[in-house]
């Protein structure tokens, strides 16, 4: 028998291969969505970076997460309130990845009417259907897939 803890940690693992799947999505989603060139045609603005989409991975260092990385989609500080001092002209960045999972910074100002749906919740884009461990699905879903196969098998 699994004791109360053990049982709990797992819960807990498994929380947060959940969460860290979803801000996977989101960036890769952020990702697509810069790549289209969309704000960039309707002159989308956000409040504190613009993208900074480049054709080759560069080298930046991320402000949120703090790490030195070598990415194609990076977000570059409007205003950087630097330190004159030891960072002259330094410019500052932000990974895409953290970008998309920040919902106070990544939500434009202005944009055109259609708004993709990761700026719409910070839930999305959520799993699809294959992606749900079975654990999650109801046990009708489960059944409707059943019988689903079997119409297959049997057409
Ligand atoms: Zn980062």
């Amino acid at each position: 028998m699994l004791d109360k803890k053990r049982w709990e940690s797992r819960r807990l693992v498994y929380k947060q291969m959940q969460h860290e799947a979803l801000a996977t999505r989101r960036a890769t989603s952020l990702q697509g969505f810069l790549a289209s060139k969309r704000w960039e045609r309707d002159n989308w603005i956000w409040r504190t970076h613009k993208p900074a989409l480049y054709d080759d991975r560069v080298d930046h260092h991320c402000t949120a997460c703090d790490k030195n990385r070598f990415l194609k989609g990076w977000w570059k500080e409007k205003n950087p309130a630097h330190d004159t001092d030891t960072h002259p002209d330094k410019d500052r960045y932000m990974c895409n990845a953290c970008f998309a999972n920040n919902w106070d910074l990544m939500v434009p100002i202005a944009y055109s009417s259609k708004l993709i749906p990761i700026f719409t919740s910070p839930e999305y884009p959520p799993l699809s259907k294959n992606q749900r461990p079975k654990a999650e699905q109801t046990t009708d879903e489960a059944k409707n897939e059943r019988e689903e196969d079997d119409k297959d098998r049997h057409a």
